[in-house]
């Protein structure tokens, strides 16, 4: 059953780290053949009803969606909540805390900047002109552009990197709680990009134990630019911890080439997508 729907359960707009609007998302989405399209910013369902509206237009489904940042053993783990009531008011609390511990952690990285010697105080301005919820991408961008490194990789590994000048821990939700919010608001909590995370094998199987107890749907098994190896290993994971399976591009941009909205790998049959009984 829908096998070969086009759907993308992972996208970003300028409401975060993503570079085009809400509805322009939705309008290339829709000229790239998606069907079925979940906006997913990170930590904000702000752009949710400017997408809905330019869906309802397009006759294309959106599916309301965010991607939560959470903590499980020091790490940052993501987790995408799909099909949520944005208006449920738990998972509204969490969003508010969410958005003020992006704002201190930025606001803290500059100023480790600043005793760095380096222009932290311009850098957080530029940073806060964006209409996004503030995230690493966005600094990364604006120290690119003040000519701090030639590529947005180059900042986060000379920058922003665990032990260098605006590297800043966050203790985000433990993902227990994280999983609780998404499907006390109605939604299916998805772990987003399973091979990002650097974990050994045995954490790794640790994580998607304690995923599946925690009461979490699906993995991402279709992720990004990632290919037919990753589908396969994801799918090993899925099986033996009873999670159903979701695809999503991660688009942020359109300066990916190599990772376009709706990029579709075929789920395996073996695999329930999260999906299934969510559409009409
Ligand atoms: P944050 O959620 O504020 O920690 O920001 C993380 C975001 O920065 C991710 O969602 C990616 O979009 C982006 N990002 C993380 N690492 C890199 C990297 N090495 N190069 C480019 N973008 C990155
Ligand atoms: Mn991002
Ligand atoms: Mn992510
Ligand atoms: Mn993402």
């Amino acid at each position: 059953m829908n096998a070969q729907l086009n759907i993308d359960l992972h996208t970003h707009s300028t409401c975060s780290d993503g570079a085009l609007s809400p509805s322009e998302l939705v309008a290339h989405a829709a000229a790239a053949g998606v069907r079925v399209l979940a906006l997913t910013d990170h930590d904000s369902t702000d752009g949710l009803e400017e997408a809905l509206s330019a869906a309802a237009a397009l006759r294309i489904q959106l599916v309301p969606g965010v991607e939560l940042s959470a903590s499980w053993r020091a790490q940052d783990i993501h987790v995408l909540g799909l099909w949520m009531d944005p208006g449920n008011p738990a998972l509204r609390s969490m969003l508010s805390c969410q958005a003020r511990l992006r704002r201190e952690r930025m606001e803290s990285i500059c100023l480790r900047l600043c005793k760095a010697r380096l222009p932290g105080d311009a850098l957080l301005a530029a940073v806060e002109a964006q209409r996004g919820l503030p995230t690493r991408s966005h600094l990364a961008d604006a120290m690119v552009a003040a000519g701090l490194a030639a590529r947005k990789d180059e900042a986060f590994r000379k920058y922003l990197a665990k032990g260098k000048a605006g590297h800043v821990s966050i203790e985000w939700p433990a993902l227990p709680d994280t999983i609780g919010a998404i499907l006390g608001a109605g939604g299916v909590a998805v772990l987003a990009h399973p091979g990002r995370y650097r974990l050994s094998a045995g954490a790794r199987r640790r994580l998607l134990e304690d995923f599946a107890h925690a009461g979490g749907t699906a993995l991402e098994i279709v992720s990004g630019a990632n290919g037919a190896q990753h589908v396969e290993a994801c799918t090993a994971l899925a099986l033996r911890y009873g999670l159903a399976g979701s695809v999503g591009s991660d688009f942020h941009s359109l300066e990916f080439a190599w990772n376009p909205l709706g990029r579709y790998l075929k789920l395996p049959d073996s695999i329930t997508p999260v999906w299934r009984g969510q559409l009409p």
